[in-house]
């Protein structure tokens, strides 16, 4: 029998005295077990959710043992940004920063510190955590930041996985993975989709990736999905824009492209009669691009892992 009960943990006030909290949903079995921790909704406007509330029945019915603990809107400030019907949670509009780069250990009581510090005491009473994202408009990929994390992402099972070795990238000292890594807490990150998408096929991608490690902890009878291909690299080469326009993507992400391919058109801001190629420098597989038809000459149009990485 699966215990499911909501934890509200109050962080901070708004102006106006709104109480401003995070909910925590605990489904726990009374059995010793793991604790795993899974949290989407660092950055607002990242539907990564939906994968949530399939999991919730399958917890609700295969749970045999441990405790899994999920924050599915961690950060309530990220997701109150809303300007029309677009919520702008990447960067917070009270100092600019991005809301995944203020996990710095010493937290001083500003608003952005309330948030990861809580984040961070919810986390680290876990075993591992799995922090849900999305990326521009994206197929799902998972990111680890130590190769002793080799063995989840074989778990897990996605078939693109980067690493990124955040630990010695300065700039993301404050990421919420390097924070946890810093905790001895092992975690990985899956990037779901595009912002604010719902794909029914990439929702089954990450909820049978979930039930993997799930399986692989023991916490459920369910077999792994089986032996999956699996592609690993390092970096992501960003195409960028050198004009502006209106741009239309003719490559879908997660297909392979040939250097000199076309990738997107553009069809200029200031000239009508004309329109631009933008062509893949190299040979790879593009799987990010930009999620905006509004192109500035500067944007990244798209992201291609070089197949010379894999
Ligand atoms: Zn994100």
């Amino acid at each position: 029998m699966v215990e499911y009960k909501k934890v509200v943990h109050k962080v901070s006030e708004a102006g106006g005295g709104v109480e401003i909290a995070i909910n925590e949903f605990v489904y726990s079995t009374g059995k010793e077990g793991k604790k795993i921790y899974i949290q989407s909704g660092l950055h607002g406007g990242e539907t990564s959710q939906w994968v949530l509330y399939k999991l919730h029945d399958f917890l609700m019915n295969n749970l045999q043992c441990g405790e899994v603990h999920i924050v599915p809107y961690a950060n309530p400030l990220a997701w109150m940004q809303r300007t029309y019907y677009a919520t702008n949670g990447k960067f917070s509009f009270v100092d600019g920063k991005d809301f995944n780069r203020c996990f710095v250990d010493n937290y001083s009581g500003d608003i952005n510190s309330l948030v990861c510090a809580k984040i961070m005491e919810l986390a680290t009473k876990n075993d591992f955590v799995l922090d849900l994202h999305t990326s521009k408009m994206s197929d799902v990929f998972a990111i680890f930041t130590q190769k002793k994390y080799i063995s989840y992402i074989k778990t897990l099972g996605l078939k693109y996985n980067q690493y990124s070795d955040d630990a010695s990238i300065p700039s993301l000292f404050g990421t919420f993975n390097a924070a946890l890594d810093r905790a001895k807490i092992d975690n990985l990150t899956i990037e779901c989709g595009g912002h604010d998408e719902y794909c029914e096929n990439k929702i089954c991608q990450v909820f049978d990736g979930i039930c993997n490690l799930l399986s692989g902890f023991s916490m459920i009878t369910e077999k792994n999905t089986g032996e999956k291909q699996q592609i690993i690299f390092a970096k992501r080469n960003k195409i960028y824009a050198n004009c502006s326009g209106l741009m239309k993507l003719e490559v879908e992400t997660g297909k392979k492209v040939k250097k000199g391919e076309v990738i997107a058109k553009i069809d200029l801001s200031n000239n009508l009669s004309e329109s631009l190629n933008v062509l893949s420098p190299i040979d790879g597989i593009l799987l990010v691009a930009n999620p905006s038809h509004i192109i500035w000459q500067g944007d990244v149009v798209a992201e291609i892992v070089p197949l010379d990485n894999l």
